[in-house]
């Protein structure tokens, strides 16, 4: 049986940072299960398809082929036989991507291709849904979160070390908005699981969050 990792929590918690740092010490995959979202939503903006069109969104997630590969070491996301990495992590992309994860095709769809990727291989998954839904027997769970405030600091300057003019604010009443649509949406809402541990790495180093996770998984192997 496969080892898997469960790893859930808000946008900008630092849970990929942390997913690979952790997968890499223990030889694991990394599923980034938002970049699979962020691919049905790339499909849906290349076919103009509005996500207030509920019964469109539904037929044409059955024409997009989501599948995941990993060269060298790093995961790629192909749709439709397209590697499209590069085009997930716009921000119209990952709005599209909160907008349309709310459909339970979308959902029904990408949840099946995750549990079939933990089946086979021991893996470290992140997401909002995957401790509660999508690998519920996980041998570990997390619930990484930080306060908004933090997590607005730490978009802010990845964004002004590119150069990028940005305000602090706007970027944390975005990340509020996030939460609230991720936290109260009908299907598989963003919740701790009640056998996940709470890691608030608000005051933590990557280092330390890292250690508490890897620490974790030691006691379960
Ligand atoms: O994690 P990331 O920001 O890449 O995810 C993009 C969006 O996809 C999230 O805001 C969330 O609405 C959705 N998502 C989800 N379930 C997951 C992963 C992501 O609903 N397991």
């Amino acid at each position: 049986m496969s080892f898997n990792v469960a790893i859930d929590g808000p946008a900008g918690a630092g849970k990929s940072t942390i997913a690979k740092a952790v997968a890499k010490k223990l030889n694991y995959i990394y599923v980034d299960t938002g970049a699979m979202y962020r691919a049905m939503a790339l499909y849906m903006l290349r076919e103009q398809v509005n996500p207030g069109q509920p019964d469109k969104v539904s037929e044409k997630c059955e024409q997009a082929d989501i599948t995941i590969a990993y060269e060298n070491g790093q995961q790629v996301v192909y749709l439709n036989g397209e590697n499209v990495n590069p085009y997930l992590r716009t921000e119209e992309v990952g709005n599209m991507a909160s907008a349309i994860s709310t459909f339970p095709r979308v959902r029904a769809k990408l949840v099946e291709l995750q549990k079939s990727l933990a089946a086979k291989s021991d893996c470290i998954m992140d997401g909002r849904d995957i401790g509660t839904c999508v690998l519920p027997n996980a041998q570990v769970k997390v619930y990484l979160t930080a306060s908004s405030l933090v997590r607005a600091k730490r978009r802010y300057d990845e964004l002004t070390a590119k150069g990028e003019v940005c305000d602090l604010a706007k970027i944390q009443a975005d990340i509020e908005e996030r939460d609230y649509r991720d936290m109260h949406r009908e299907h598989s809402p963003l919740c701790q699981a009640e056998d996940a541990v709470l890691v608030d790495s608000s005051d933590m180093s990557i280092d330390e969050v890292i250690t508490a996770i890897l620490g974790l998984c030691e006691k379960r192997q």
